[in-house]
């Protein structure tokens, strides 16, 4: 159990008291805990005694104590379980606190949706004290939004489906070989469904265990080639294709639905030209009435003397090239180091120890510990004393360290253009990120302007999530992308591609431009959790997609390199490299 399940369990107990009705002391108790545990830099294991913290008191300590020894709380199973199984849902709809679903509940009783639904339609819910006849249209709206499914979701949920399907899969009977295809394979941003391919000889058998998958919300269709389902991720719902090939058609099955429809044509094109026919079974000789079929991907694009292209590059454009010209595509046995990643010390999850076992274990050499810094109050920024004290124990460490740590910070750009730290405690950091993470809402001007200050000043290595997007949900902030690049190259700056699937940030078109402006790229984790530092995967499916070399993704370069790197004038960086 990490600290920050502890704050997250600690945080619904609170809730779940307000829906019960109890007085507010004993829910604020249970906040303030949560508060306590997050502001304090040790872990879970770290901290012997709960209750001598400041803001914990004995009733939460024991439940802390709980948690720590068992991974459970009695008291919030026991309140979960207290109510209606529908009535937590109703939590996520936005607008709708512990209180206010605790009054439907006690008053009108709400216990689910469609009750809810019923009472705004009824128009009872007007008449409580602190809802209005607009509250009952704004959740009439979100209970809408709610069922129904999206026209496409970000590639973070669909991941999740993924991962979740995945994980049945390899415990299915009767499958042969299975593999993700479609845009989600290719690594699209937004998917509109998720697709996979199955070998098998029992098709039956198959087809039943598919039916029975946890989640399943409705059967689109169960034919004897494909099953269709929609499932509830993250109160989202997203569809999903599975089809059913014999194992010798699989890889040209994979092929055909990984896509993308413009690398089809284009494939399609080049074997008419040899008197050849592709389809998802195969590719047939015309001449001689014959269809080959491939044992993998690889050997489909060695057929036609082509180079292998990685799903997420297949694009349509110029992928295609011959056999004799292997393509260098990153990979995850290139990466030696995580340069972004959060701890205790501000809103991260776990240890600097932890973290780095973590990417000793990846088998990286080194990484940088970049936490929030004071701005940032909510993410518990360092003050400068912390970040010294930090990064005193950081030097410590790396004596006895088997990997090494750089001592950093993401440091914010402050809205009105400033940095948060000055300079001479700046100079002292081994890697300095600059980020944006406050008044989004600027005019291009302002943002640029705090961007380019950042970008020149001589102790910023690198702009994280340079445009602050979270794919689906917001767009970031006004950045001039194509200027930030040049002022990049101009001052010898690194940009990331931060691998967060929530974010991808830059994408794979302006991580190419940087590229090919010599811009160096890093690609970060960001990870708030030790779990998360194998999310480099997917700011490697960016890096393929985006066609830049191993080389220059500044993770991939060893220890030495980096700090030859580092250790030379930003005004010069770009000319040694
Ligand atoms: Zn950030
Ligand atoms: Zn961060």
């Amino acid at each position: 159990m990490d600290k920050k399940k502890v704050i997250q369990i600690l945080e619904a107990i609170a809730v779940y008291m307000e829906i019960k009705g109890e007085n507010s002391f004993k829910v604020s108790a249970y906040r303030k805990a949560a508060k306590a545990l997050e502001s304090v830099p040790e872990t879970l294991e770290e901290i012997k005694k709960a209750e001598s913290l400041d803001g914990i008191g004995k009733g939460t300590a024991s439940v802390i104590e709980e948690l720590k020894q068992t991974g459970q709380s009695s008291l919030h199973d026991e309140l979960a379980a207290s109510f209606p199984e529908g009535l937590l849902p109703l939590l996520k709809l936005p607008g709708l606190g512990g209180k206010k679903v605790g009054k439907l509940y006690q008053e009108l009783g709400v216990t689910d949706l469609a009750s809810l639904k019923q009472a705004c339609e009824d128009e009872k819910i007007r008449g409580m004290a602190g809802f209005g006849a607009k509250s009952e249209e704004k959740i009439l709206a979100a209970i809408d939004a709610f069922q129904t499914r999206p026209e496409r979701v970000g590639i973070a949920v669909a991941i999740k489906a993924a991962d979740f399907l995945l994980d049945k899969l390899q415990y299915m009977e009767g499958i042969i070989r299975y593999e993700l295809a479609g845009s989600l394979r290719r690594m699209e941003e937004t998917v509109k469904d998720i697709d996979f391919i199955l070998s098998t000889d029992d098709r039956e058998q198959v087809k039943e265990q598919l039916l029975q998958l946890d989640g399943i919300l409705q059967v689109v269709g169960a034919g004897d080639t494909k099953v269709s389902i929609e499932i509830t991720v993250d109160e989202l719902v997203i569809g999903v294709d599975f089809r059913l090939v014999q194992d010798d058609e699989f890889a040209s099955a994979l092929l055909h639905f990984t896509g993308s429809k413009d690398h089809n044509v284009k494939l399609r094109q080049l074997a008419k030209e040899r008197g050849e026919q592709i389809s998802e079974y195969g590719v047939l000789n015309k001449e001689t009435d014959q269809t080959t079929v491939f044992k993998d991907e690889h050997s489909f694009y060695a057929h036609f003397d082509l180079a292998y292209v990685s799903p997420e590059a297949r694009l349509g454009k110029d992928e295609l090239v011959p056999l004799t010209e292997k393509i260098d595509y990153p990979s995850d046995s290139s990466i030696q180091s995580d340069l972004h990643m959060h701890t205790v010390w501000s809103d991260g999850a776990h240890s600097i120890k932890e973290m780095a076992e973590g990417a000793a274990k990846r088998g990286y050499s080194h990484i940088a510990i970049t936490d929030h810094s004071q701005f940032l109050r909510v993410a518990n920024g360092l003050t400068v004393e912390r970040l010294k004290e930090q990064h005193q124990q950081i030097k410590e460490m790396n004596k006895q360290s088997n990997i090494h740590i750089f001592t950093g910070i993401e440091m914010d750009i402050l809205p009105d253009g400033t940095l948060d730290y000055e300079d001479d405690v700046l100079q002292d950091i081994d890697f300095v990120i600059a980020s944006i993470h406050s008044s989004f809402s600027q005019s291009e001007e302002m943002i640029m302007s705090r961007l380019k200050t950042a970008l020149f000043h001589p102790h910023v290595d690198l702009i994280a999530h340079p445009t602050g997007r979270i794919i689906g949900k917001r767009d970031g902030y006004a950045v001039n992308v194509p200027q930030l690049i040049k002022w990049a190259a101009e001052s010898g700056t690194a940009l990331e591609l931060n691998a967060s699937p929530e974010r991808l940030d830059l994408s794979a078109e302006w991580i190419r431009l940087a590229h090919e402006h010599q811009v160096p790229i890093a690609i970060n984790t960001d990870a708030h959790h030790v779990d998360r530092l194998a999310y480099i995967r997917y700011g490697l499916g960016v890096a393929r997609k985006a066609g830049i070399p191993t080389d220059s993704i500044i993770n991939t370069w060893s220890l030495e390199r980096l700090q030859t790197y580092l250790n030379t004038d930003k005004s010069k960086r770009m000319s040694s490299r």
